[in-house]
């Protein structure tokens, strides 16, 4: 798999940061996370997530704001690139690892980097985006290769199983788990628990799908007996 890590250009960080704002009013506010992660450390900045209704000019003001701090940090989003691309090694193993059991990988994955904490995926278009200017290099491997799991299993498991947002986390800790990662979220609570009974080391090398399948079933035949208990 090749491997393509480079800063986003000025407007992929912008339009970043305008989807981070459309999912901060949409639910990231309201689930308590920082908004310090989603965009430049800078008071204009920070108006963004102050207010939903900015005026044209003041979203022109912030723009122009973010061009000068994107121009001023340029160099520091190449440093996180090139300290990523020594890493690669650590994605080859986790692509060999699903290709040799019949899953997707792609020839070619785009790791755009920019300013932040954090990381996403777009499995369609096989991209990873990692906000990476304010975590160590080994920080931001973990991030990647946490995101790259979720990509490369987001059609075949999560989809297929109809997994929701909580276990499909627990899935990917447990998998990174097996490459030797340091859980990005690992909570010691039920869901976790729930998901360590049919997801471990040895079914994730033998029989994933199967064990994805199970736990959802008791997981969808538990949704509905609460469901029968509330009704009654
Ligand atoms: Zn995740």
């Amino acid at each position: 798999m090749k491997l393509n890590i480079r800063p986003m250009t000025e407007q992929e960080a912008w339009n970043h940061v305008l989807d981070g704002r459309f999912f901060w009013f949409d639910h990231r506010q309201q689930m308590g996370y920082n908004r310090e992660n989603l965009i430049p450390n800078d008071p204009h900045m920070r108006r963004l997530l102050e207010t939903k209704d900015l005026s044209a000019d003041e979203e022109a003001g912030i723009r122009k704001t973010f061009r000068k701090i994107y121009q001023q940090h340029f160099s520091k989003l190449e440093s996180k690139a090139a300290e990523l691309a020594a890493y690669s090694a650590g994605m080859q193993e986790i692509a060999d690892f699903f290709a040799a059991r019949g899953y997707a990988v792609p020839n070619e994955l785009d790791v755009l980097i920019t300013f932040g904490t954090g990381g996403s995926y777009s499995n369609s278009s096989n991209i990873v985006y990692l906000c990476a200017t304010r975590r160590t290099a080994d920080r931001n491997y973990q991030t990647m290769r946490h995101e790259f799991i979720h990509l490369l299993i987001e059609h075949p498991i999560i989809r297929k199983y109809n997994v929701p947002h909580i276990l499909k986390e627990a899935v990917v800790d447990e998998i990174s788990r097996l490459f030797g990662m340091r859980p990005e979220q690992f909570e010691n609570n039920d869901t976790y628990k729930f998901a360590g009974n049919y997801i471990n080391s040895d079914s994730i090398k033998t029989e994933l799908d199967g064990a994805v399948k199970r736990m959802m079933n008791d997981y969808n035949a538990m949704l509905a007996r609460e469901r029968v208990a509330q009704n009654n």
